[in-house]
């Protein structure tokens, strides 16, 4: 089996209007597209679904990958199915999603639903799901958080209140 990437996602307490625009929808998914550096095959296609549990639902098929939102005005809530050959930056991800849609930062989950033949361990940084591979200050982080804490230690202007100690 070839390798691949699944992610669930899940929005709420979204309250913006872009949950029920056309325009935004499709704009987003090509957003999306974009980022994961995949090229458009079909869509983006946008629906009204009118009847039943209300709302939205946008499609759109790349050369590697499948992009489905499906939203929820009336509860404020979105989910969005993210299917790829090629491996996902889920923080990149995450933080599009969320300032596009006017996002808590603790109104987003992002779930690895992608089978994975060796379970790995988390990073434990919130709402960042990827490997951990190194520890800082006793936590488990991903190398991206490494990096982030590392390069924020070495910036001596972080630490101005401990000159004349
Ligand atoms: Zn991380």
């Amino acid at each position: 089996m070839s390798k691949r990437y699944h992610l669930s996602i899940d929005a709420w307490n979204c309250s913006s209007p872009r949950l029920k625009d056309n325009y935004a929808l499709d704009w987003f998914l090509r957003q999306v597209a974009g980022i994961t550096n995949t090229k458009i095959l079909n869509g983006p296609t946008v629906v009204n679904r009118g009847s039943g549990i209300t709302g939205m639902t946008a499609s759109l098929i790349t050369d590697s990958s499948h992009i489905i939102i499906h939203t929820f005005p009336n509860s404020n809530e979105a989910t969005i199915d993210l299917y790829s050959y090629e491996d996902l930056n889920h923080n990149e991800i995450r933080e599009f999603i969320t300032k596009y849609f006017d996002l808590d930062i603790n109104s987003i989950k992002l779930v690895n639903v992608a089978n994975e033949p060796d379970q790995f361990i988390q990073c434990e940084e919130p709402g960042c799901i990827r490997k951990a591979t190194k520890v800082w200050g006793g936590r488990k982080v991903c190398s991206d958080h490494y990096d982030y804490y590392r390069d924020q230690e070495l910036r001596p202007e972080l630490y101005d209140d401990d000159i004349g100690a």
